[in-house]
C-alpha cells in the first residue's frame, strides 16, 4: 500500500496504440445540485431518478488505495469529479489521503457553488489547484443553463475564495453551447483576464445519451478562438506537456492567456493518457466508454495490491479507444455512459 510513487517501467502501461496511462479522474459522486442541461438535464435527472446508493460508492479509503494502486502503474496526475464533488460528505478528509500520496499532481473540477464555504478546508486538507466551471457571467444565461436557478455572483465567490486560500491557479471551464451561451464568450475573456484566471473553453460535446447533442449546437474552439482574437488579439503558445487537453492561446499584449478544449472538431485521442473510475469503482478507458471493468469487486474481495495492478494493466494494455477521432464514421455506441457517472 505504502510503496513509494516509481512508475512501472514504461512498455508495461502502454496501451495498444502506445499511449502511457498518466492520468487519472475519479468520480466520487454521482450526484449534483445543479442540473446542466448539456450534463443532467431535468428530463432525465428528475425527482425520480435512482442515484447510486452510499454502499456503491467506493469509500476514501478504497479511492486512496486504488489512487495510490495508479500511480504505480505510472499515473502522475489526478482529478476529482463527478457529479460535483463538493456535495460528498467531508470531501476535505479524502483530500487530505490522496494529497499524501508522494509525487502526486492532485486536483479537483467544480460547480463553484460551495467554494465559497470550502475552499480554505480544501487548501488546507493539501489541495494545491482547482478547476471552476461557469459558463456565462449573465445571470440568467447561467441559471438558463444550470437549471436550478443559482446565481454567477455566489460562484464568483466562490473563485474568489479559492484564489484566497492560496489555490493557484485556479481554472475556469467554459463550455460553449450554440444559442445559449455563445454571447458570453467576450465578457467572460474580458472578465478572467483581468483577474488573472486561465479560462479554458471547452466544445459541447456528445457524452451520455441525455443531452440531446446535435453537431449544430458546437461552437468550434476555431470560432471561439477568432471571436476573442478580433478584439483582443491572441497567438498560439506551446503546450506545457504532451496530452494536454487544452490548446493554449495567449493575448499578444503579455497579459494572459486562455485555453480551447476541441474535443469534437480536433479530437485528440492520439495523446490520451486518460483513465477513469466511475463513482461506484467501475474502470473506464475512454470518456465515451460503454462499459466499464469492475475494480470495486476486485477491492472488495479481497484481492492484493499486485492483482489489481495487473488487472488495471491488462485492461490498459488492451485500449484502443479513439472515440473522438472516429466520431461519425457510423460507429457511434449506443449506450454511451452518463458524465456525471463516468466523472467529467
Ligand atoms: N460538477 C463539476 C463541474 O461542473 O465542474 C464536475 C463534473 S462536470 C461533469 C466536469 C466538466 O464537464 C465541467 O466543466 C462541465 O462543464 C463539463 N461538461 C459536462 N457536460 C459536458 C458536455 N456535454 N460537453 C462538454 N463539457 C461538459
Ligand atoms: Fe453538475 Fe457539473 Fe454536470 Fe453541471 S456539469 S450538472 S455542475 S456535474
Ligand atoms: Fe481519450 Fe476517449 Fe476522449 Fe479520445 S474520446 S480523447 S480516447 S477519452
Amino acid at each position: 500500500m505504502n510503496a513509494p510513487l516509481t512508475a512501472a517501467p514504461d512498455t508495461a502501461s502502454r496501451d495498444r496504440l502506445g499511449r502511457p496511462l498518466r492520468d487519472l479522474r475519479i468520480s466520487i459522486t454521482d450526484r449534483c445540485n445543479f442540473r446542466c442541461v448539456y450534463c443532467m438535464p431535468k428530463e432525465t435527472f428528475g425527482k425520480d431518478y435512482q442515484f447510486l446508493e452510499r454502499s456503491a460508492l467506493l469509500s476514501f479509503e478504497e479511492i486512496t488505495r486504488v489512487a495510490q494502486l495508479f500511480t504505480r502503474l505510472g499515473v502522475e496526475k489526478i482529478r476529482i469529479t463527478g457529479g460535483e464533488p463538493l456535495v460528498r460528505r467531508n470531501v476535505e478528509k479524502l483530500i487530505e489521503q490522496l494529497a499524501a500520496i508522494p509525487g502526486l499532481d492532485l486536483t479537483l473540477t467544480t460547480n463553484g457553488s460551495l467554494l465559497a464555504k470550502k475552499a480554505q478546508a480544501l487548501r488546507a486538507a493539501g489541495l494545491k489547484r482547482i478547476t471552476v466551471s461557469l459558463d456565462s457571467l449573465d445571470d440568467a444565461v447561467f441559471k438558463a443553463m444550470n437549471d436550478v436557478d443559482f446565481p454567477v455572483a455566489k460562484v464568483i465567490e466562490g473563485i474568489d475564495a479559492a484564489a484566497a486560500a492560496g489555490l493557484a491557479p485556479v481554472k475556469i471551464n467554459m463550455v460553449v453551447k450554440r444559442g445559449l451561451n455563445e454571447h458570453s464568450i467576450l465578457p467572460m475573456a474580458r472578465f478572467f483576464r483581468e483577474r488573472g484566471h486561465i479560462l479554458r473553453f471547452i466544445e459541447y460535446m456528445d457524452v451520455g445519451a441525455s443531452n440531446g447533442w446535435r453537431m449544430d449546437d458546437v461552437v468550434s474552439a476555431r470560432e471561439i478562438v477568432d471571436t476573442i482574437s478580433r478584439e483582443m488579439p491572441l497567438e498560439p503558445a506551446d503546450a506545457n506537456y504532451t496530452g494536454e487537453v487544452a490548446e493554449r492561446w495567449r493575448y499578444k499584449d503579455g497579459r494572459g492567456e486562455i485555453g480551447v478544449i476541441a474535443s469534437v472538431t480536433q479530437a485528440f485521442c492520439r495523446d490520451c493518457t486518460r483513465a477513469r473510475i466511475s463513482t461506484e469503482g467501475q474502470l473506464y478507458t475512454c470518456l465515451f466508454a460503454t462499459s466499464g471493468h469492475d475494480l470495486r469487486g476486485l477491492i472488495r474481495g479481497g484481492a492484493s495490491d499486485d492483482e489489481i495492478i495487473a488487472r488495471i494493466g491488462s485492461v490498459w494494455s488492451a485500449r484502443e479507444d479513439r472515440y473522438s477521432e472516429i466520431r461519425g464514421k457510423n460507429t457511434i455506441p449506443l449506450k454511451k455512459i452518463e458524465m456525471s457517472y463516468i466523472g467529467g
